[in-house]
């Protein structure tokens, strides 16, 4: 395929990607792969991977097999079936140098705002360094979740002991023997407890509400015997067939559904099996539909719970004292350090870069009761733009779809952008409303 070109300015098209996590780097090299040059990825870190550069606490992994959470056009030998935080920040590093986009990535870069420019049909993209430059079409993969939800407790200000969330990990301090709290019960605190629990003196987990969490069958990946196993159209058929088993699950989210039913049957012995203080299942035990929450996948948080000096508070936090937490039920538990596994700001949509399409209007205040963008990638109104962002945030091994997809996606889109010899692509105004079922938020996407 021949480099996309702009024949009304007989020059290529110029592209911005915001962000360098695996959507913005699946962008980079679908542009690369096609002949592009002329695109520029802009990253705030100072170094590739999105969620996988920012979040090293102890545990942190992938919570679907490997071999779906990894692109279909560069296939990987995992060694374990979830690969870990360091495995996938190895394979990024690798995609980046197979397909030479390094240079194209500028690092600790991060931009302010993206602005139309109807003079020239385009953008001006502008960093916080000061720069501005022009850009036919701008691509933003900023993540759902790369914003971390720092806590706002009252009393946070008098606070002494450490204090820090899970995305922004301080690995300098030795928690051996200390009292350790970790805030929240998501997929990120029970990746961290079981990591915590052998290495601390005490651990106290405050838990809102609980979740389901299902056992994740974690193994070591054996070089298949057969060489059909091991042929290009053998690799290929089993990634297939691993995101479909995965993608049953969410059968199982829809309410009501003979698959939620026994998902739930299932739980229930999972649960019974792994924990043995009956006081501690029921408060273990969700009281709504499985589905309704993103579940988590952990085979060690529940035995992790049972350990006699890790205690599972079950209320939110309420405020903070100057040496403690206070739970909602009032009780005060003085801790040595904090950590915060609060999670993201998943609904600030684009809340990194204030972006101003034609007449001056402002994607935050057109995405005010909600984000909109039709088919996940682009938004009406807002022309030459994509967005490289998931399309239902409850669901799992979608994710890595969409990776491979979206990009294709908003590549067909930049080449009938070139080929066409038009100036100014928009999308359609009509859009469809999916919504996961049982979920209490809901994503339009077109
Ligand atoms: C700890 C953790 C574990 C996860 N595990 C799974 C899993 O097991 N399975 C799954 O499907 N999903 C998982 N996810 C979801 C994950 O968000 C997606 O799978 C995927 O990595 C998102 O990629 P992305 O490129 O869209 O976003 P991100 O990885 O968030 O990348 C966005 C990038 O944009 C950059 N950026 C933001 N603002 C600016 C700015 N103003 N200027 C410049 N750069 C900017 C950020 O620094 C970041 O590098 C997990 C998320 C986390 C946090």
């Amino acid at each position: 395929m021949g480099a996309l070109k702009h024949l009304t300015r007989n020059r290529e098209v110029r592209v911005a990607v915001l962000g360098a996590g695996l959507g913005g780097i699946a962008t980079a090299v679908n542009l690369k792969r096609s002949g592009s040059t002329s695109f520029t990825v802009f990253e705030r870190s100072s170094g590739p991977g999105g969620v996988w550069w920012e979040n090293t606490y102890p545990g942190c992994e992938v919570d679907v097999p490997s071999e779906i959470y990894s692109y279909s056009f560069m296939p990987h030998r995992w060694e374990t079936s979830h690969a870990t935080q360091a495995a996938l920040q190895r394979y990024i590093e690798l995609v980046i140098d197979h397909f030479g986009i390094r240079s194209h990535i500028r690092f600790d870069t991060t931009v302010e705002s993206a602005i139309w420019d109807p003079a020239q049909n385009g953008w001006i993209v502008t960093t916080e360094r000061g720069t501005a430059e022009y850009f036919d079409v701008v691509v933003t993969a900023l993540g759902l979740l790369s914003e971390p939800n720092l806590p706002t407790w009252p009393g946070i200000e008098v606070f002494q002991p450490s204090m820090f969330h899970t995305a922004r990990y301080e690995h300098s301090h030795d928690l051996r023997g200390k009292r350790v709290a970790v805030v929240g019960t998501g997929s990120t605190a029970c990746q961290l407890v079981p990591a915590l629990a052998p290495v601390v003196g005490q651990l106290i987990v405050y838990q809102r509400e609980p979740g389901y969490v299902l056992p994740k069958r974690t193994h070591k990946i054996t070089e298949p015997s057969s060489a059909w196993a091991r042929s290009r159209l053998g690799r290929k058929l089993h990634r297939l067939q691993t995101f479909r088993e995965t993608e049953r699950l969410v059968d199982a989210f829809r309410v009501g559904s003979p698959a939620q039913l026994r998902t739930e049957s299932y739980y229930k012995r999972y649960l019974e099996r792994t924990v043995t203080d009956p006081a501690l299942r029921s408060l273990l035990t969700p009281s709504y539909a499985f589905g309704c929450k993103r579940p988590v996948f952990s085979s060690d948080f529940y035995p992790a719970l049972n350990s006699p000096h890790v205690k599972l508070v079950p209320h939110a936090v309420s405020h903070l004292t100057k040496r403690g937490i206070v739970d909602a039920s009032g009780v005060e538990t003085d801790v040595d350090v904090l950590i915060a596994a609060t999670g993201f700001k998943a609904t600030d949509f684009l809340s990194s870069v204030r972006i101003v399409g034609p007449g001056g209007v402002d994607l935050r205040d057109r995405w005010a009761s909600g984000a909109r963008a039709f088919l996940g990638v682009t938004v009406p109104g807002f022309p030459n733009s994509l967005c490289s962002m998931v399309r239902i945030p409850t669901a799992h091994s979608r994710l890595s779809l969409n990776w491979s997809g979206s990009p294709n996606w908003s590549h067909a889109s930049l080449r009938a952008f070139a080929v066409a010899t038009i100036t100014r692509w928009t999308p359609d105004q009509s859009l469809r409303n999916i919504t996961t079922p049982g979920s209490s938020g809901g994503f339009d996407v077109g």
